[in-house]
C-alpha cells in the first residue's frame, strides 16, 4: 500500500504514521526525520537544509525531491509518505517518478486541525533525540518528567517547535502546502479526510476505518 499523510505542522501526521506502519506493515517516510538525520550526521544535504528548516521556510524542492525519490524506491512499494509532498512542483515531482514506475498513490490522508490548536501542539511536543518517540507535555506525557519511556534519556524541545518559528511554519503551510490536496483531488484520487481534533486514539479509530475501506 502507498499511502501519502497530509495536514499542517503539528496535525498528528508523525504519531498516526507510527500506528499505520505496525498495523499495515509498512515503511514511514517522514522528510523531517530525514532531513533532521541528515543534519546530526553532518551530511552536505543536511548542512543545505539547517538554514531553511531554522526558520520554518521549506528546503527547496529539487533537494526533497531527490532524496524523497531515493527513499520511495526503496521502501517496494508499502510505505507511508509523511510530510512530502509539501508543495506542488513536490507532488508533480513524485507524480512523475511514480508514473514512470507504473505505480500511483492508493490513498491521500488529511488530517484536518484548526491554528490554534497546533500552536499548542507544536508547542508543548517534545522528542527523544535517540529513538524518534515524540510525546507532549499536556496531551501525552512521558511516565517520567522530561525523560523518555525507553530509557534513551533527556527529551528535548526541537528549535522549530519555539513559538516564533512556529507561526512562520504554519503560514508556510497555509501558503505552499494546502494546495496540494487540491490537487489531488484534481486528479480524482482517494482523499481521506479525517477530524484530527480529537483525542489521539480517536483519531487512529478513524484513520484505520478508512484506510479498511480502500484496503478491502
Ligand atoms: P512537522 O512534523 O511539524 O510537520 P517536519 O518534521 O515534517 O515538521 O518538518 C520540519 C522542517 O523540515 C520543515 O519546517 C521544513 O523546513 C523541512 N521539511 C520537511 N519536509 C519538507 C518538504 N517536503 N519540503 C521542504 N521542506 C521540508
Ligand atoms: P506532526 O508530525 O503532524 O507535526 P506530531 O505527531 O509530531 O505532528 O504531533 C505534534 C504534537 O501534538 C506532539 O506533541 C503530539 O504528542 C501531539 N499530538 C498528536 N496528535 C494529537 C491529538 N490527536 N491530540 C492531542 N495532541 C496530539
Amino acid at each position: 500500500m502507498r499511502l501519502i499523510l497530509c495536514g499542517p505542522p503539528g496535525a498528528g501526521k508523525g504519531t498516526q504514521c507510527k500506528r499505520i506502519v505496525d498495523k499495515y506493515a509498512l515503511t514511514h517516510l517522514s522528510s523531517g526525520d530525514i532531513l533532521r538525520a541528515e543534519r546530526a550526521a553532518g551530511t552536505e544535504l543536511g548542512k543545505k537544509a539547517q538554514g531553511y528548516m531554522d526558520t520554518g521556510a521549506l528546503v527547496p524542492d529539487d533537494v526533497i525531491i531527490g532524496m524523497m525519490i531515493g527513499a520511495i524506491k526503496k521502501a517496494a512499494g508499502n510505505y507511508v509518505l509523511d510530510g512530502f509532498p509539501r508543495t506542488l512542483p513536490q507532488a508533480e515531482g513524485l507524480d512523475k517518478a511514480l508514473r514512470e514506475a507504473g505505480e500511483k498513490v492508493d490513498a491521500i490522508v488529511n488530517l484536518l486541525v484548526d491554528d490554534e490548536v497546533i500552536e499548542k501542539r507544536l508547542t508543548g511536543r517534545r522528542s527523544c533525540p535517540t529513538c524518534g518517540a515524540v510525546y507532549h507535555i499536556e496531551n501525552l506525557p512521558p511516565k517520567v518528567d522530561g525523560q523518555c519511556d525507553k530509557s534513551c534519556g533527556q527529551l528535548v524541545q526541537r528549535d522549530d517547535d519555539k513559538p516564533d518559528v512556529v507561526r512562520n511554519r504554519l503560514k508556510t503551510y497555509h501558503e505552499q502546502t494546502e494546495a496540494v490536496v487540491g490537487f489531488y483531488e484534481a486528479e480524482g484520487r482517494s482523499i481521506l479526510n479525517i477530524n484530527a481534533d480529537r483525542d489521539i486514539d480517536e483519531v487512529t479509530t478513524a484513520v484505520f476505518a478508512a484506510l479498511n475501506k480502500i484496503d478491502g
